[in-house]
């Protein structure tokens, strides 16, 4: 549902104040280039300087010296307002800045909105921080929130890679935090937790960073204990070159030498092995001492991923001669699937 504040909500988020100036610079038509999403509405304001506003029912924006302290301030109430007449009375059309409007396209006037990197910044920490745990609903509306900021920073993000790239790094920060945080019931922040990362790897694709900084993050995000995903090294090692590949193997190694059994640096550790393509670090870390059934076949089924086939069967045969019951056929089905692969022509192969 579109948002629509009553004058009430209006009177009790600025005040009597800033509610009569913002009614007075909403009369006034002093409210430019609205653009009214399905939860959110943006404008410019037009006063001593223009000053851009991003609306989001719980959440609210302006640039003004009054706004970026987080004051629902006079030009949030004017955006609110000829918000909320468009909204009951769709007729109404909205004010648009001469240009674009003889332009007929508003697209010119997206990435403006969201060119100002101080106020991006504001805009991601206040609808990504979180001060304290999300509960129920809360954690379905904060996905929401981030969900919409990511629509607007997409178009950014192709547009300015270099610029977007620290601002998605914090905003990577604020997910990880609120998912340490939350009760994700419906798994909706870890949704637009992999959206926000998905963006990331491709803005470093678009403006590779120096690679011994990209190296540094990916490391310090994959190996934060707090952190449940992993940002896969296969989609940044283009942007990490030969030089950033190595100084972040270089860490990941190290840190599983002293931790081998925190879960992040482990996760960390077997990317990077599905990566390299390292059979025998694959074999480390998922067979251990290679004493159960589960350990020979978590190790069989890496090997033939990184299409290690012959490697792979070994170990299923060798946990076959140790485990001749074989419980639940695991190991059994896996060298059928296999040797079928093994034995057929090499071009009816399709890589794993
Ligand atoms: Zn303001």
């Amino acid at each position: 549902m579109p948002i629509a504040y009553s004058d009430a909500d209006l009177l009790r988020l600025a005040g009597r104040g800033a509610y009569e100036r913002g009614r007075a610079y909403a009369a006034e038509g002093r409210v430019e280039e609205l653009d009214i999403g399905e939860h959110d509405a943006a404008a410019r304001v037009r006063g001593t300087r223009s000053y851009a506003v991003l609306l989001t029912g719980d959440h609210w924006m302006c640039q003004c010296p009054v706004g970026v302290n987080g004051e629902f301030c006079k030009h949030c109430v004017a955006v609110a307002l000829v918000a909320r007449a468009y909204v009951v009375s769709p007729t109404v059309i909205p004010p648009t800045a001469p240009a674009e409007a003889a332009a007929g396209d508003d697209s010119e006037a997206e990435p403006d909105r969201y060119a100002d990197p101080r106020l991006l910044r504001q805009l991601v920490n206040q609808l990504a921080g979180v001060r304290g745990p999300l509960h129920d609903w809360e954690a379905v509306d904060y996905a929401q929130n981030v969900g919409l900021l990511l629509d607007r920073l997409n178009a950014a993000a192709t547009d300015r890679p270099a610029e977007l790239r620290p601002v998605l790094e914090r905003l990577l920060t604020h997910i990880v935090n609120a998912l340490a945080q939350a009760d994700d019931w419906t798994g909706a922040i870890a949704d637009v937790l992999r959206r926000a990362l998905a963006l990331h790897a491709a803005a470093c694709r678009a403006a590779p960073p120096r690679p011994e900084r990209l190296a540094r993050w990916l490391a310090r995000f994959n190996l934060d204990p707090r952190n449940r995903f992993t940002a896969s090294v296969t989609d940044y090692a283009v942007a990490l070159g030969e030089r950033g590949l190595a100084s972040y193997r270089r860490e990941v190694i190290h840190r599983w030498e002293t931790e081998p059994d925190q879960a992040a640096v482990r996760r960390a550790r077997d990317d990077l092995a599905r990566f390299d393509r390292d059979a025998a670090a694959l074999v480390k870390l998922r067979g251990k001492e290679l004493s159960t059934v589960s350990q020979f076949h978590a190790v069989a089924t890496a090997l033939a991923d990184i299409g290690e086939w012959e490697l792979a069967i070994e170990y299923a045969e060798r946990g076959l001669r140790k485990h001749p019951d074989d419980p639940l056929g695991r190991l059994r089905r896996f060298l059928v699937e296999a040797y079928l692969h093994r034995d057929r022509p090499k071009q009816d192969r399709t890589p794993a």
